[in-house]
């Protein structure tokens, strides 16, 4: 079961635009996360459920993850929201729970040959643990002992997806050019402690984006297991069965990206900020109206604070004085 969270005050956005860090040139494709399914949404809007699915664009690459609990509805979704699920370079399906599986029956009609990435587990066909099989019971007649006493060296699991090009992954696996899953495991007798579950890392420019389905090992684990190899998170999106405040609380959350206690982290977010409400907006005035305050802002940053605002990073000058300089000095 899921319960879907997206941070940064997104939870009305049916597609989350995540850019490349400033200074970067644009991304000629498009970046963009498309929520196919979810309890929560705009209206009107997708049709609502329970479960998660994302269709993601980054690089030039389509990737889904996830299929929603319902696949009727996921159909539906896919093609009010203009989703074409015939051309996909891969699939990632978090975990076995039916929340997250169900559209895997319209997806494998209109695309059975595509690519699924799932953890390995029992029900995407791994294969059943040998201490499961109790060998030694010579009391007993054989055909009272499992196999007639001769248990194969491996037993493989049925799955509902017998004919879907499943690749299972154990610990983390590269899924395309800056496209990685990793596999997490809650600790033994935590809830779903038999449920492991993939998370999708995308690397850019502006840090990793990380999407998760239910969050199922903890979401503090799944961080640390991308955090220690790759670049800061900047951006994550998915379920994780935090919704209510206790929870919350209990797992140890802060509602914020720094680490515990430390707002190195945020430093930097914090005095952009702090600079543009200063400039923007003097003697703590306000905007006048919603409108009035995106323009306002995308002047300001677009028009003034990326051109000619000077930087005491580029030496007072502005950015376009630093480029002029760069221009002539370069050897
Ligand atoms: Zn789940």
């Amino acid at each position: 079961m899921n319960t879907t969270l997206l941070l940064c005050g997104l939870t009305a956005a049916a597609g989350l635009l995540f850019s490349p860090a400033r200074g970067q040139a644009p991304a000629p494709t498009p970046a963009r996360i498309t929520i196919l399914f979810d309890a929560f949404g705009p209206s009107p809007g997708p049709r609502l459920d329970w479960g998660f699915a994302a269709f993601i664009e980054y690089g030039g690459r389509r990737v889904l993850f996830d299929t929603g609990n319902n696949a009727e509805t996921f159909a539906a979704n896919a093609q009010a929201l203009g989703v074409d699920l015939t051309r996909l370079d891969a699939v990632v399906i978090s975990h076995r729970h039916g929340d997250h599986t169900d559209g895997l029956r319209h997806l494998l009609r209109v695309n059975p040959q595509v690519r699924i990435y799932a953890p390995r587990d029992e029900y995407f066909g791994g294969v059943t643990p040998a201490g499961f099989f109790r060998r030694a019971e010579p009391a007993l007649p054989a055909r009272m002992r499992y196999f007639q006493g001769q248990v194969p060296a491996r037993v493989p699991h049925g799955s509902p997806w017998r004919a879907a090009h499943l690749t299972l992954v154990d610990s983390a696996a590269a899924v395309l050019p800056g496209f990685r899953v990793v596999r997490n495991l809650a600790p033994t007798g935590q809830p779903n402690d038999e449920t492991p579950e993939l998370s999708l890392a995308i690397q850019t420019p502006g840090g990793q984006v990380l999407v998760v389905g239910c969050s199922h090992p903890g979401i503090e684990r799944i961080l640390a297991s991308v955090a220690a190899r790759q670049r800061p998170v900047q951006l994550l999106v998915g379920g994780l069965h935090l919704v209510e405040t206790p929870r919350v609380d209990q797992a140890g959350a802060v509602s914020s990206f720094s680490r515990p206690g430390n707002p190195y982290n945020n430093a930097q977010a914090e005095a952009g900020w702090s600079t543009l409400k200063i400039e923007l907006l003097p003697g703590n005035a306000s905007f006048a109206s919603l409108e009035d305050a995106r323009l306002e802002i995308a002047w300001y940053l677009d028009t003034y604070f990326n051109l000619d605002r000077r930087h005491s990073a580029l030496g007072y000058r502005s950015p376009h004085q630093f480029e002029q300089d760069l221009k002539i000095n370069l050897p």
